[in-house]
């Protein structure tokens, strides 16, 4: 879960997040949707502080980690960074290692584990997103679509309590994004909390509990995908909507 009152974020004079208030339950599917520049990427990055805020706060199940210009220690960054997993449009594994190594080296350095215990859980991970045959291929031999699902596995492993993900299958051929997006239904229907930026509008309809939309640096709207695709009330998400659907 997750609590954001009043983020700001600038990069110099340009103002990128301007007072964002959020709320995301425990085991809820929140997409984000809206314009190229609107600070989605921004938005989700500041929940794991990969970028600090320039304003607000912030909590992660219920505990304050960003507030009045402070933020976490050492320790409670690493926590921060354990409980909170993010896979990325670029998949970002390491290429010199196996898909299995990948899923397993987190979980050694973050977790502690047994490198045993860790390739056992890595296996069991990589075989349920459909990767079983393809334990000891490196990134370059895999395909856009599976080397994205090495990444979501690998950000399984670490058990996390909230999932980002930031265009998860932008980079991906439309022919292979089926498979991850089966592969993020599965792991929404497990209870993790989820936030997803998206331009699947298919999945956040059919998989999202709520979308938000978000437009120059706020949220706009946000409601039941059923309101948002269906009825929106703003001219912005209408204009947005008419242009990608
Ligand atoms: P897209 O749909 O294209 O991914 P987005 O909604 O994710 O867009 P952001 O990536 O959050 O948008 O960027 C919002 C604005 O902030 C853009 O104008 C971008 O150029 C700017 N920006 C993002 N990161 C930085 C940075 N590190 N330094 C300077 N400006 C940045
Ligand atoms: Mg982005």
């Amino acid at each position: 879960a997750a609590e954001v009152i009043g983020l700001h974020k600038s990069f110099g004079s340009l103002r990128v997040l301007d007072g964002v208030n959020f709320n995301v339950e425990e085991g809820e599917v929140v997409a984000i949707i809206g314009p190229s520049g609107s600070g989605k990427s921004t938005f989700i990055r500041c929940l794991n502080l990969l970028e600090t805020p320039s304003g607000g706060s912030l909590s992660i199940n219920g505990r304050n980690v960003w507030g009045e210009g402070r933020g976490p220690s050492r320790q409670e960054l690493q926590a921060l960074r354990r409980d909170v997993g993010m896979v990325f449009q670029s998949f970002n594994l390491f290429p010199t290692h196996t898909a299995l190594e990948n899923v397993s080296l987190a979980q050694i350095h973050a977790l502690g584990r047994g490198k045993k215990e860790a390739d056992a859980r890595s296996f069991e991970l990589l075989a349920k997103v459909g990767l079983a045959e393809r334990t000891d291929h490196k990134p370059a031999q895999l395909s856009g679509g599976q080397q994205q699902r090495v990444a979501i596995a690998r950000a399984l492993a670490l058990d996390p309590k909230m999932l980002l993900f930031d265009e998860p299958t932008s980079a991906i051929d439309p022919e292979l994004r089926v498979e991850v997006l089966r592969v993020m239904r599965d792991v929404a229907a497990t209870g993790v909390t989820m936030l997803v930026v998206t331009h699947e509008m298919q999945f956040a309809e059919r998989v999202a509990d709520r979308v938000v939309f978000f437009a120059d640096g706020q949220i706009v709207e946000q409601g039941t995908p059923r309101q948002i695709f269906h009825a929106p009330q703003h001219q912005r998400t209408q204009q947005f909507l008419s242009a990608v659907l």
